[in-house]
Order: C-alpha cells, then sequence, then structure tokens
C-alpha cells in the first residue's frame, strides 16, 4: 500500500473537553503523522459547504449547527494506507457500535457529537485536505 495522505477533523464536542491532545496521542500511536494542523471556528455557511454532500439528510441542520458551535482542529494525516488506517482509529459512526479502543468509543457523546471526522476515499481526501489547507501549509 502507497503512502497516503487524508483530513481528519476533531469536532467541538471534543475540543470543548480538552481531548485534542489525547486524540492526537492515538493518531500518531497508529502509525499517522500531523502534517498540517490548525484551529479554526466554522461558521454556519462554511460548515453547510463543508457537508454539502449530506444537504438532503434529515440530520444536516443538526450537523452543520453542531459543527458551527464551536472551536474544531482541522488536520492533514499521511502515513501508509492513511484513508483506510484513519477511519479504523476512528470507529463506527455511532460510538455505541464502535470498536474498543477507538477514538469514537473512548471519546464520542452520540451519533451526532462523534469527535472526529475522516475523508472516507481518495477523492473526498484531496478535496477536503484543499478545502482547508494550501500547499504551503502541509509540511511532510
Ligand atoms: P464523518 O463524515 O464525520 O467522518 P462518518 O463518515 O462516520 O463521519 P457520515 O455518514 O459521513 O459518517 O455522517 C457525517 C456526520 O453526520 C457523522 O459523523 C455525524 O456527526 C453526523 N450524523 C450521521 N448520522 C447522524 C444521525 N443519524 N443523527 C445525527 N447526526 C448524524
Ligand atoms: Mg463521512
Amino acid at each position: 500500500m502507497a503512502i497516503q495522505r487524508t483530513y481528519s477533523m476533531i469536532k467541538p464536542d471534543a475540543t470543548a473537553r480538552n481531548l485534542t491532545g489525547a486524540i492526537n496521542a492515538k493518531l500518531e500511536a497508529a502509525g499517522l503523522r500531523i502534517i498540517a494542523q490548525k484551529r479554526l471556528w466554522l461558521s454556519k455557511a462554511q460548515a453547510e459547504r463543508f457537508y454539502a454532500v449530506h444537504r438532503e439528510r434529515p440530520f444536516f441542520d443538526e450537523l452543520t449547527s453542531f459543527m458551527s458551535s464551536g472551536p474544531i482542529v482541522a488536520q492533514v494525516l499521511e502515513g501508509e494506507n492513511a484513508i483506510a488506517k484513519n477511519r479504523e482509529v476512528m470507529g463506527a459512526t455511532n460510538p455505541a457500535d464502535a470498536a474498543p479502543g477507538t477514538i469514537r468509543k473512548e471519546f464520542a457523546l452520540s451519533i451526532g457529537e462523534n469527535s472526529v471526522h475522516g475523508s472516507d476515499g481518495e477523492d473526498t481526501a484531496k478535496e477536503e485536505i484543499a478545502f482547508f489547507f494550501s500547499g504551503l501549509e502541509i509540511v511532510g
């Protein structure tokens, strides 16, 4: 498997509870390198743009209100098979279904307030990284 890059985001429920370092420790322990990182507070419109793919889903307003309710940490992760590896470390969307030791099992509050986001494929990883970072900000 080749070295890949993926987009990761620590969500407002986790920044509010001072979990940025604990989540980063799990990412790094899995062999993912944090090669770009910044803390931002998204507007509702920015959250709606980022999650546009979900705009027809019943939870769209709840999701975008939550994602603009406090700071997030935007990251680029790099490593062997990084997209799938990050999804594995994150755990299932619903923390009730997440495997032991995963970020969502240990930290998520609910299916909505589930602490982290991770790209789900190569195309979305490229788009999501470009949404948040310029090439100058990514330092492998
Ligand atoms: P993410 O895209 O954040 O990495 P995911 O790929 O595991 O998560 P998606 O199906 O893409 O899950 O949903 C995007 C986000 O929308 C979820 O992470 C969660 O915050 C929220 N969400 C999903 N399903 C629900 C639901 N039934 N009720 C409320 N919020 C939900
Ligand atoms: Mg998703």
